[in-house]
């Protein structure tokens, strides 16, 4: 089953994940990172299709998809 990882502490809450995934599973924590943002979170992992449109628009490369046995990174810290 396709999964996402979000590295919240390099997260910065802009929200751009939230509004492009096509399956809406991600949304807003209720809690605050060590840097004071709030970071992106799956609510319905069961609806993640893989896509990686989410690892694609994050412009802080905090997303790493997981899909059939391949993981996209687009940028290693
Ligand atoms: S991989 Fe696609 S469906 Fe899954 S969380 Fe990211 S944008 Fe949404
Ligand atoms: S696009 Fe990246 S930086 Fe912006 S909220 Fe999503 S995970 Fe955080």
């Amino acid at each position: 089953m396709p999964g996402v990882t979000i590295d919240k502490n390099h997260c910065k809450g802009c929200e751009l994940c939230v509004k492009a995934c096509p399956q809406q599973v991600l949304s807003m924590s209720t809690d605050i990172t060590v840097r004071g943002y709030f970071y992106a979170q799956m609510h319905d992992p069961s609806r993640c299709i893989g896509c990686t449109i989410c690892a694609l628009t994050c412009p802080d490369a905090a997303i790493e998809v997981h899909t059939n046995g391949t993981s996209y990174v687009l940028f290693q810290y």
